[in-house]
Parts: structure tokens; C-alpha cells; sequence
């Protein structure tokens, strides 16, 4: 209840919790968060150099975090979608990008096609395994020629009698090197436009998919990066997920998550940093004083605050409406757009923030400011963003 004393003193310190959480959501932080901080963090350095082990998966799938949102039947929790932002915000905690990458993959980005458009059996093959953490998904769009144009790509599945034959190449591939199947999108009728194009289900230990390389990247180092070769992979034709010519937009749907789950990993990204980079400010002196007392590094962490803020606001009201139902593609690209930019702009102040230290990996802000810069290129560019936003007004 409002009192004199409550509406007369500013409330900086109250527990920030937006109405989309409530506490069955605050339990699952907490035992997500201790579980990333405990289990997960120490090992952060080491898999920038060596990649996160797959022991991650059936870690996370033992103790249900791979499946928050999925119903209990599939060995899910039947949690609500704003479980999913936890494990999204949470997972930051592991300070490596990588590893929240390639999880969210799994669990926001390879397994909900499987989970809308897959049929029972797929479902029993594919999710009911990857929620355990026993298989591992990739998703496989984008393409050496193709990737912003998605309609572009030029992966052929042929139908031969009862099968279908796959051959084409998908670049960029998250858990590429260790997946155990991977959502493919491919081309099935070159002539039908947008429905031309179908989902597949394969198996990555099926003859002819090749993993032809681990690609080397500016950030993000503790996820695997592949190129993929199919070369004359024959799959059944129960190998389709959803419906046959309907891929593109079964896809398209498939980013909606995929933009919102990334706005939340980076707004959370964004305020661990900021967080730390405050803590670092409060303890280095120049000029005998603190330097978050100076004017000019005191309105660098308003501005991020600011920004940090507004993204957090715009991605939970978008979460929110996707929950209850909505298909808001305009905010979700916002959001998207919107949180991975000031992201990258935080994580950039927040070196600046440090000084020389800033620049050391001693100190973890540059791995943060590499690892962001990838948000504004996945999942559809910035320049993509502004191209469904724009388009959304009949532009
Ligand atoms: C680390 C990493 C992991 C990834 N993981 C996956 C994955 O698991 N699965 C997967 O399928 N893909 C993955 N991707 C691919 C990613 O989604 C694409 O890189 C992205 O969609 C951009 O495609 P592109 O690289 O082909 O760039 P291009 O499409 O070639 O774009 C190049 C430039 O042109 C601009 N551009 C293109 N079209 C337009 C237009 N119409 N208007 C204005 N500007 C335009 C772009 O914005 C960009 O600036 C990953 C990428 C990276 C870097």
C-alpha cells in the first residue's frame, strides 16, 4: 500500500520482478542459476578453448531444464513459456556465450518444430530423447549461397519411390559437429515459390551427411560451428516434419522463438555485464576517487541502464503476448533488433568502463562483447529486422 514514506522515498532497491514471473518462476531461478553457477561457470575458461562437453545436455536433461515449457508426457516440466526466459536469462551466469548458445538451440530453436509440427512417433524418436538430454538437435537454414534469403537456398530433396533424396550443404550450423539430427529445411518443388520448400528430420549418422569442418569465429568459442555437407542422404518419407511444401513457413515460425529467446539471453547478458562493470567501478580509483564518481562514467551506466531497461520491458510485453497466444512478428523483430544492439553497445561502454583491464580477457568484458556481436548477424540480421519492421506498416 502506498504510504507517505513509500511514495515520498525513490525505490532504487526494491526486487525488480515483471508480472509475467511469478513464484513458481523465482524457484526455478534459483535452481537454475545455482546449478549454472556451481556446475557450469568454473568450467567457463577452459571451454573457450575446448568447447562445452556434451555432458552438458544430459546434465540439463536430468534435471528437467531441457524441456521447462514441454508437457510432462514428452518428459517435460509443463511449464509456461516465461520458463524458458529463465533458462535464457539464467544460463548468463556460465559467463560463456557459447554454451548458452548452444543450448537455446537445443531447447528454443531444433526441438519446438519437432514438439508443434512433428507427428507422435517423431515426437517419441526426437523430443522425448533431446528433452532427456540423450540426443542433441541442430538446425540447419542457412546455406554458403543463402542465408538472410532463406527462400535462396538451394538444398534439393528429390522423392525416390518411398524416399527422399537430400544433397546441398548448410554452413554455420550451432552443434553442428556433435548433433545427433538436425531440423534441415530443403527445397522440395523448385517451381511452387514459399511452398516449395520442406522440413526433414535426419539423422546425422545417416550415409552421405558429411561434417565437414569446424569453422573458427570471432566469439561464441565454446560453441561448435560446422559446415555440413548432404551428399545423396536418402531418408524415409517419414523423414518430414509438418507439412510437405509447408517448410518455409514452418520456419519462419520457428525464428519468432528463436528472436525472442536471443532479445532475452541478450538483455541478460547485457545487465551481467553492466552489474560487474558497476562493482569494477565502485573499487578502481583515479584521481584519488572512484571512478563511477566521475560525471562522465556515472551517465555511461545511466545511458545502459536506460537501454538495458527498455529492451528488458519491450522483450518481456512481446514474451508475454506470444504466451497468451499472439503471433507478434513487428515486436518480436523489434525486441530482436532492439535488445542485440544495445547489447553489443553495453558490452562495448562497459570496456571502456575498464580501461586497459577491459581489454584483457583477465577480466571476461571482451569475451562478452565478442560473443554479443553475434546476436545482430543470427536469427536475421539487423538490416532484416528493420526489413520486417518497415514491411509491417505496408512499406
Ligand atoms: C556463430 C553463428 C552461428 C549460427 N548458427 C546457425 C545455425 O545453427 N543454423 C543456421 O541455419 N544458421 C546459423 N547461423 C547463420 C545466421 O543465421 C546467418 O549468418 C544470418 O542469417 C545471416 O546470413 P548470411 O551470413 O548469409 O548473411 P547475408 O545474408 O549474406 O547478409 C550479408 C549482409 O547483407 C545484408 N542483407 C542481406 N539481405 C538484405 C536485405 N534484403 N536488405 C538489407 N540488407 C540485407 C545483411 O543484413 C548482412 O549485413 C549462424 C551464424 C553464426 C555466425
Amino acid at each position: 500500500m502506498a504510504t507517505a514514506e513509500k511514495v515520498i522515498k525513490p525505490d532504487y532497491g526494491s526486487r525488480r520482478k515483471h508480472f509475467i514471473f511469478n513464484s513458481d518462476h523465482d524457484r526455478l531461478r534459483e535452481s537454475i542459476g545455482s546449478f549454472v553457477e556451481k556446475e557450469l561457470a568454473p568450467n567457463a575458461d577452459e571451454w573457450e578453448n575446448t568447447t562445452f562437453p556434451d555432458w552438458v545436455f544430459t546434465r540439463m536433461g536430468e534435471l528437467g531444464f531441457l524441456g521447462l515449457s514441454y508437457p510432462e508426457e514428452y518428459g517435460g516440466q509443463g511449464g509456461d513459456y516465461p520458463c524458458n526466459l529463465v533458462l535464457a536469462e539464467e544460463i548468463t551466469k556460465s559467463d560463456s556465450g557459447g554454451l548458452a548458445m548452444g543450448v537455446a538451440v537445443h531447447t528454443d530453436m531444433a526441438t519446438p518444430p519437432v514438439f508443434l509440427f512433428g507427428s507422435e512417433e517423431q515426437k517419441q524418436r526426437y523430443l522425448v530423447p533431446a528433452i532427456k538430454g540423450e540426443k542433441i538437435s541442430s538446425l540447419g537454414i542457412t546455406e554458403p549461397d543463402a542465408g538472410s534469403d532463406v527462400a535462396g537456398i538451394k538444398t534439393r530433396a528429390v522423392r525416390d519411390g518411398d524416399d527422399w533424396v537430400i544433397n546441398g550443404s548448410k554452413t554455420y550450423i550451432t552443434n553442428g559437429l556433435r548433433a545427433d539430427f538436425i531440423v534441415l529445411v530443403a527445397k522440395t518443388d523448385p517451381d511452387a515459390g514459399y511452398d516449395g520448400f520442406t522440413l526433414f528430420l535426419v539423422d546425422m549418422d545417416r550415409p552421405g551427411v558429411i561434417r565437414e569442418k569446424k569453422l573458427e569465429k570471432l566469439g561464441m568459442h565454446a560453441s561448435d560451428t560446422a559446415l555440413l555437407a548432404f551428399q545423396d542422404v536418402r531418408v524415409p518419407a517419414d523423414a518430414i516434419l509438418g507439412q510437405e511444401g509447408k517448410g518455409f513457413y514452418h520456419i519462419m515460425w520457428e525464428l519468432q522463438g528463436e528472436r525472442l529467446i536471443g532479445a532475452a539471453g541478450c538483455v541478460a547478458g547485457a545487465q551481467r555485464c553492466f552489474d560487474r562493470t558497476l562493482q569494477y567501478a565502485t573499487e578502481r580509483q583515479a584521481f584519488g576517487r572512484q571512478i563511477g564518481k566521475f560525471q562522465a562514467i556515472r551517465h555511461k551506466f545511466a545511458e545502459m541502464a536506460t537501454k538495458i531497461e527498455s529492451a528488458r520491458q519491450l522483450t518481456y510485453t512481446t514474451a508475454w503476448r506470444f504466451q497468451n497466444g499472439d503471433y507478434p512478428v513487428r515486436e518480436i523483430s523489434m525486441a530482436k533488433l532492439y535488445a542485440s544492439r544495445i547489447a553489443v553497445e553495453v558490452a562495448d561502454e562497459c570496456i571502456q568502463i575498464h580501461g586497459g583491464a577491459g581489454y584483457m580477457k583477465e577480466y571476461g568484458v571482451e569475451r562478452v562483447w565478442r560473443d554479443m556481436r553475434l546476436n545482430r548477424i543470427g536469427a536475421g540480421t539487423d538490416e532484416i529486422m528493420l526489413d520486417v519492421i518497415g514491411r509491417s506498416y505496408g512499406l
